[in-house]
């Protein structure tokens, strides 16, 4: 892994203010994601990085410039999800190239409007954008890169993820047809498949992510919808793109009762130690409400 000093701020700088920046001139510090897929194979160099406890104590106070092998390190194509890093307090700017050459010219997945931002939906976090589009319309892969992920989950239906080579991930979900098969190289533009509505959809539409070392990003910090385009050549990652964790942290702290044979309001509210109006306010219902069995009931 190519863990820099503080040097780096120059090159960062020169990223951002520079219009002709080329990639030759970061020399080897900077993985220009030239080379195949057998580069994903080197082992870590600082294996610290691995272990997310030792993670922030890692990065701290350096200026890391992605992509790094670390960025590659993992290549499983059968397992969407591998989080374990937690960016929320990570002191550094991670730089992430946009364009280049190895990432081709961006295209946006599907031209339709936004139908759903990313942030807290009801009780589950929504880790992407929606895009409305009719079944059968063709989604196209967002930058150059290889299909890490084609599969039919349960929540995500059909869906395609590509690996890049700045170190994200795009998804694709609830695609009615997959085009595309795992370790297959795509180019941006590429067809992967048709949108359509499988998984946990309602109403035919494109499930876009994106993810840093399978961290979400706001697919909004990197794309302007509106005008099909890049916000930025580079992404600069900070703390502040995972700040949205504190959220999903509170949402994955709500509890639910499920309503048994005998149960009343005021018992519940007694049993997790709140107030029957504190129950009818966080779950919109009123005293009179019939408690039907097998229901959910949030409790906190
Ligand atoms: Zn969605």
């Amino acid at each position: 892994m190519r863990v820099l000093n503080k040097t780096t701020l120059l090159i960062c700088f020169s990223i951002l203010f520079s219009t002709s920046f080329v990639y030759s001139q970061s020399d080897t510090t900077m993985d220009t994601g030239g080379g195949d897929l057998n580069e994903l194979d080197e082992p870590i160099v600082n294996a610290d990085l691995n272990k997310p406890n030792t993670l922030n104590d890692t990065l701290a106070t350096k200026f890391i410039l992605f992509p790094t092998t670390t960025a590659f390190q993992e290549w499983n194509i059968s397992v969407i999800h591998n989080r374990k890093y937690d960016f929320s307090n990570a002191l550094d700017t991670m730089c992430i190239p946009l364009l280049n050459d190895s990432l081709g010219t961006f295209v946006q997945p599907f031209k339709g409007r936004i139908t759903s931002v990313f942030g807290p939906r009801k009780y589950r976090y929504h880790y992407g954008v929606d895009i409305k589009l009719q079944t059968g319309d063709s989604v196209a892969c967002a930058f150059d890169g290889t299909v890490r992920i084609s599969q039919r989950s349960k929540t995500y239906g059909n869906v395609i993820v590509v690996r890049h080579k700045n170190g994200l991930e795009t998804f694709y979900a609830h695609l009615s047809k997959k085009f595309v098969e795992p370790n297959q190289a795509v180019k941006a533009g590429e067809i992967l498949g048709l949108g359509g509505n499988t998984g946990r959809s309602y109403g035919s539409h494109l499930h876009f992510e994106i993810r840093y070392m399978d961290e979400p990003i706001n697919p909004s910090d990197v794309v302007d919808f509106e005008n099909y385009s890049l916000k930025s050549d580079t992404l600069m990652l900070t703390k502040t793109n995972f700040s949205y964790m504190e959220k999903v942290k509170e949402f994955e702290a709500i509890k639910f009762h499920t309503i048994r044979k005998g149960d009343t309001l005021s018992k519940i509210a007694q049993n997790y130690g709140t107030s029957v109006s504190t129950l009818c306010k966080i779950n919109g219902i009123t005293t009179k409400k019939i408690l039907k069995i097998g229901s959910k009931l949030r409790v906190n």
